[in-house]
């Protein structure tokens, strides 16, 4: 049932006010069949909305937000190597990662503790510690909005790259992820070459890590790091690491030896943080948002602030970087302005 009038405050990570006209969770095709023909809103946009914890609502929303209720973790294939699992939309990621280790399964361990739900992990092809979302999919299965009919997409379809997919495209924004199938390994090789990772299972002792062990590392390193929205409003890391060609990267870093670099194929990924830090924003605030004391990628709410201040916020930023390298920093979170 649409609910009118709803304040999706609670609803998002960074912990914005945000009235949208109607509200509704949806868990079948007849549900969504209703949702989407209901008279109030013909002709008015839509918002699929997950967890919430990768999303900037810049203004009220005067159309529908539908929230996916698909549940459920199914094995629906094993062999002696691995087991195949389709996982609701509706599902936390971090309650599958813990599901997952807790079988002794490899694969999600260095996705631990990322938040938000298994249906928006394909949008941005989630990703942390050497590893992504994409390593281990091989499915996802949507319900196109403006027909009503069910399809799957096999993974190399979905058009995974750092931190999008084709489910960020233009001719996706009326398709709602209603699963995602994974394949997970019943043994096989830890990532643990990311900056930290041995260094706090060292601290713990630990010498043959298994992958829960992995996921308790990651979990801790996360948690000293990053603020938790429920104390402080934020969406994670707000701006990707931008990818430029390498003629580009070596002009830069020419001039600045120490900027934090990595090659992707014949691209250079750089530090969006390091940007940052430089242009002297990490810590600063303005107003009721600003950008994390630890961290330069987080920007922050700290309370009664709006979604357009957070956007003025990030405009400065990536105007500053801009000026000063020559850098167009994106965001990571989907910007709502309706
Ligand atoms: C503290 C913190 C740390 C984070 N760390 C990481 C990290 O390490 N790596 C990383 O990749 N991300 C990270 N994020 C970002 C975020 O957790 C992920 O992007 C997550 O997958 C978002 O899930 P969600 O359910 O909250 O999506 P939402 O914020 O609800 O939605 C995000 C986008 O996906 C769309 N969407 C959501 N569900 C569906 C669906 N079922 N069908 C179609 N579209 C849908 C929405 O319309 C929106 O465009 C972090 C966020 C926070 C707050």
């Amino acid at each position: 049932m649409i609910q009118l009038n709803v304040d999706i405050q609670d609803l998002n990570s960074f912990g914005l006010p945000c009235k949208v006209a109607g509200y509704c969770q949806v868990g079948s095709i007849e549900a969504l069949d209703k949702a989407c023909h209901d008279p109030k809103f013909q002709n008015k946009p839509r918002l699929i909305l997950g967890g919430g914890s990768n999303l900037l609502l810049a203004t009220d929303f005067p159309g529908l937000v539908i929230q996916p209720a698909w549940s459920g973790i199914k094995i629906i294939e094993h062999d002696i190597d691995s087991v195949t699992i389709k996982i609701g939309a509706a599902e936390p990621w971090h309650k599958l990662v813990t599901w997952s280790v807790d079988n002794h399964y490899f694969g999600l361990e260095n996705l631990a503790s990322i938040p938000g739900w298994c249906g928006a992990a394909p949008m941005q092809n989630i990703g942390a510690y050497g590893a992504e979302l994409s390593d281990a999919c091989l499915a996802v299965g949507y319900i196109n909005l403006d027909t009503l009919v069910q399809h799957t997409l096999a993974a190399k379809e979905c058009l995974f790259g750092y931190r999008t997919s084709i489910f960020k495209t233009q001719p996706a924004q009326n398709w709602l992820i209603t699963d995602i199938t994974l394949r997970l390994l019943r043994d096989g090789e830890l990532k643990l070459d990311y900056p930290g990772v041995t260094e706090m299972l060292d601290q713990q002792k630990v010498q043959q890590p298994s992958p829960a062990q992995v996921a308790a590392a990651i979990t801790r390193i996360r948690q000293h790091k990053l603020p938790d929205p429920a104390m402080l409003g934020n969406a994670g890391s707000f701006f990707k690491n931008p990818v430029i060609s390498g003629d580009t990267a070596n002009a830069l870093l020419a001039q600045y030896p120490e900027l934090p670099h990595w090659p992707i194929d014949d691209q250079v990924k750089l530090s969006a943080a390091w940007l940052i830090e430089q242009c002297g924003w990490k810590g600063r605030r303005q107003g009721a948002v600003g950008v994390h004391q630890n961290h330069a990628l987080v920007l922050v709410h700290y309370g009664n602030g709006n979604g357009q201040q957070l956007l003025q916020l990030a405009g400065n930023i990536q105007q500053d970087v801009n000026q000063r390298f020559g850098i167009d920093l994106q965001p990571e979170p989907k910007v709502i302005q309706v």
